[in-house]
């Protein structure tokens, strides 16, 4: 889920079930956070408003700098299948940079990602393109090769190589 503001973020995490003047992590990403009186101070900045729970598991990737147990969890969790066969992409190298367009090497095809739109039959039919939690397996492979650094670089034009495929 996405959180838009101060409010819908304390609505999610039920602030009354914490003492006021208690001080404790919470949050989606654990910041800190002092409550006084019936008030909530954030003794860091801002919570991740606006963060998606995709963005969560790729920032925990990009410092992690590997797939963790916990990371994968969290993928597997929000995308099902499709994060399995996204891992399972990403640790084949299938994922692909070429100079113009990033691609995914697929069973039967190749699929061109872009800002986490892809041109896929999945993406076409089945997912919510407003919510950016959604993601075909393809953009989801993109993210995850990414964050960790295991993208196949190509110094090439996907435009020229697509020719030849
Ligand atoms: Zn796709």
């Amino acid at each position: 889920m996405i959180i838009h503001s101060e409010r819908e973020f304390w609505q999610n995490l039920s602030v009354r079930r914490f003492r006021p003047g208690g001080e404790r992590r919470l949050g989606l990403d654990g910041r800190l956070c002092r409550f006084a009186g019936t008030d909530a101070i954030f003794t860091a900045p801002p919570l991740l408003f606006g963060v998606t729970a995709v963005d969560d598991w790729e920032r925990r990737l990009a410092e992690a700098g590997t797939l963790t147990p916990d990371t994968v969890d969290r993928i597997m969790q929000l995308h099902g299948d499709r994060g399995d066969k996204a891992i399972e992409a990403v640790s084949e190298k299938r994922v692909k940079e070429y100079r113009d367009f990033t691609v995914v090497v697929g069973r039967a095809d190749e699929y061109v990602v872009e800002d986490d739109g892809c041109t896929c039959k999945d993406a076409e039919y089945n997912l919510d393109p407003d919510d950016p939690e959604q993601l075909c397996w393809h953009a989801i492979a993109v993210r995850i090769a990414r964050a960790i650094d295991e993208t196949d670089e190509h110094d090439m034009w996907y435009s020229d190589v697509r020719e030849f495929l």
